[in-house]
């Protein structure tokens, strides 16, 4: 039997487009692009909460061959990434391939077939040659079950579901949550309400934020004269390049670069806030790099103003009309903000039941062995499945950087396959077993498993205490890997 489609890509973030542009000059053209929300940009569709910016500067966070002259800042609002992902789908002709309001729900190999049947939510089914799966890592979001929540009768918003338009004017607001969403969102909130409250579980370490409208003559510069944008690019990558490999990759070998961000997070904190209790409480007790740290030079300010409560007991219950602390504080509240997150590894990994061959399922063999993907893209027994969102496929640099990699990756493996005039691919349990013991070595000079990183309970780190997010290398060797991996790694048919 031939199949319906030559790709199902799932997802219709960047990771998949960039998979789509990628699969189309290897010739792949019948591509369906299923995604479960009714627009393209995956994060930069689904998240619209007033504040929301990129905190990787915009010169490197683009695809590298598509470069964006015209970024309003240093570090773009949301609002352009969602413009740039629709400008990107119309010049690569990515639209016409689109399925909106689509979603995945299962995924098998059909070995006597040789292609993936995948089962939409409406009961039907596609079938395709090849199967991309770029449902993200920060995807469905996390609400956790608080005590009483059901019987709160004001309004509640979780950052991942935003009501546009939502005016904070005289309100009463609890947020609960500091990562790097409620550090971009307390102080829009804090600038507006009545009160707010903000529930911290675990501080988050904040560097100042560099950032500055572009001015009109540099966006001329950068369209008129390409390499100049990206000089620029090279200049921000390779900083946030040396952060990466020598604050968080290299922290065994050296500290110091480790120790002068947390310094600089620390000195930041003071120039913000005098109380030093305040500051105590503000101020992170695992190392930096442990989660993921944020940039902003408003966060900590914000905790200054009288209308903002910083509360670090615990969260024992919601009522009607207010949320009471594990210390007995009862808060009148009429908004209840969860800027709680994404939950990665219980319900990601993968996002819908995938099932390759010998009956093995996906998020089974994550679970019960260690979590694991060759070059983060391919498992073994998956043939044609290449799974964009894996364990060790984030580059600490950018997801652009990620899915460039990829891109690479794809192309040399399609171009592999048309040389020989076959259709199948699947890495070798070697191969990948291989890849594993490496990444996993590289790893043991990493802050995750040097530093202190116990009380940070970082997204970084698996249900096993694993560091099974990041790819532990730097973004040359990233690439330069994906461009030249072996290619009897893989079995081709
Ligand atoms: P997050 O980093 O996972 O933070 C979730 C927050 O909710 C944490 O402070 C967490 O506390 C708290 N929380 C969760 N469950 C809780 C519970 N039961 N009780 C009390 N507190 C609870 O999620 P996020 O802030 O949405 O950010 C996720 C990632 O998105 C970021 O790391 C970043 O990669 C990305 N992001 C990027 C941008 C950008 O500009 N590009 C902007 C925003 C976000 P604990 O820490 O104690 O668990």
């Amino acid at each position: 039997m031939q199949p319906e489609l030559d790709v199902v890509i799932v997802g219709a973030g960047f990771g998949g487009m960039g998979a789509a542009i990628e699969l189309k000059r290897q010739g792949l053209d019948n591509i369906a692009i299923l995604e479960r929300e009714d627009d393209l940009g995956g994060t930069w569709h689904v998240n619209h909460y007033p504040g929301l910016a990129v905190d990787i500067a915009s010169v490197t966070y683009s695809y590298s061959f598509e470069p964006n002259p015209y970024w309003s800042r240093l570090f773009a609002p949301g609002a352009e990434l969602k413009r740039y992902a629709h400008h990107v789908a119309d010049k690569y002709d990515l639209k016409r391939h689109m399925e909106f309001g689509t979603l995945v729900e299962a995924a098998s190999w059909d070995p006597d077939d040789q292609l993936w049947r995948v089962r939409t939510g409406d009961g039907s089914e596609r079938t395709a040659r090849y199967l991309v799966t770029a449902t993200g890592f920060l995807s469905q979001p996390h609400v956790p079950e608080f005590p009483g929540i059901k019987n709160f009768t004001g309004t509640i918003l979780h950052t991942a579901a935003w009501k546009d338009g939502f005016d904070f004017t005289g309100k009463k607001v609890a947020v609960i949550g500091t990562g790097a969403t409620a550090v971009q969102l307390i102080p829009e909130i804090a600038a507006r309400a009545d009160s707010l409250t903000v529930f911290q579980r675990t501080a988050i370490w904040v560097v100042p934020k560099i950032d500055f409208a572009i001015p009109a003559v540099v966006q001329q510069l950068f369209r008129r004269i390409p390499l100049t944008q990206r000089a620029a690019r090279l200049v921000n990558s390779s900083l946030l390049e040396l952060l990466m490999v020598f604050g968080v990759l290299h922290f065994k070998q050296v500290k110091p670069g480790n120790r002068l961000a947390a310094r600089l997070a620390k000195a930041h904190l003071r120039s913000q806030i005098d109380d030093p209790e305040l500051r105590r409480e503000l101020t992170p007790d695992y190392d930096f790099g442990c989660k993921r740290p944020t940039f902003s030079n408003t966060y900590f300010a914000s905790f200054a103003k009288p209308n903002v409560t910083l509360e670090t007991s615990g969260i024992a219950r919601l009522e009607a009309d207010a949320i009471l602390a594990a210390d007995g504080t009862r808060t009148e509240i009429d908004t209840l903000v969860l800027a709680t997150g994404f939950n990665l590894w219980d319900v990601n990994f993968p996002a819908f039941d995938i099932v390759g061959r010998d009956g093995r399922n996906l998020g089974k063999f994550w679970r019960e062995n260690r979590f694991q993907a060759y070059e983060g893209v391919t498992v073994p027994k998956f043939p044609n499945l290449l799974s964009l969102n894996s364990p060790y496929s984030y580059s600490g640099l950018s997801y652009f950087t990620t899915i460039e990699g990829q891109m690479k990756h794809i192309a040399r493996l399609f171009g592999e396959l048309r040389r020989r005039g076959q259709h199948t691919f699947e890495v070798t349990e070697a191969a990948n077993d291989a890849f594993l013991d490496e990444v996993t070595d590289r790893l043991q000079s990493s802050v995750f498993y040097n530093g202190d990183c116990s009380t940070s309970r970082s997204y970084y780190f698996n249900q096993h205490g694993e560091a099974t997010l990041l790819r532990p290398a730097s973004t040359l060797r990233t690439l330069r890997e994906m461009n030249s991996f072996p290619l009897r790694d893989y079995e081709f048919s």
